[in-house]
């Protein structure tokens, strides 16, 4: 059993894109063990995505996740972290596989409606960051 954590990014909650990711979510078996909304502030989404600090596109990033307001889950199932990753497909959504949900909804390369963890120490990382352990069930 291993957990991840999903992001439906401000894009997706504004176009109306929950319920899409979330049926997706369930229709493959990844559990939901925790999830809210929450609107971060840039300093928080700074603190998100401190990995990117030196790229180009830090600025424009930390904008966007902090323009509205975003849904984070915890997910949990066998494989979830690369489950969920091909569930989502590609950073950018021209190469994402069809039937993904980048492929499916996103409309540009930052704007490309979901976030997933890429491995245990992120997923370890980015879950502590929005939830204590109280708050994600098991
Ligand atoms: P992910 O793990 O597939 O989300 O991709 P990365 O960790 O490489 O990038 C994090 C997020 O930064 C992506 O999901 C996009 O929202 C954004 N991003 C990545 N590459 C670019 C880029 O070249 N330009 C812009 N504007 N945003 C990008």
């Amino acid at each position: 059993m291993e957990r991840t954590l999903s992001i439906v990014k401000p894009d997706g909650v504004a176009r109306g894109l929950i319920g899409e990711v979330v049926k997706r979510l369930e229709a493959n078996d990844l559990k939901i063990a925790a999830m809210k909304m929450i609107h971060m502030t840039r300093s928080q989404a700074e603190g998100f995505y401190a990995v990117h600090k030196e790229r180009p596109f830090f600025g424009s990033l930390t904008e966007f996740m902090s323009s509205g307001p975003c849904v984070v889950m915890v997910l949990e199932g066998e494989n979830a972290i690369a489950r969920y990753r091909e569930l989502m497909g590609a950073t950018n959504y021209k190469e994402a596989d069809p039937g993904t949900i980048r492929a499916d909804f996103a409309t540009d390369i930052e704007k490309n409606v979901v976030h997933g963890s890429d491995a245990p120490e992120t997923a370890a990382f980015e879950m502590g960051y929005f939830f204590n352990s109280f708050e994600i069930v098991g």
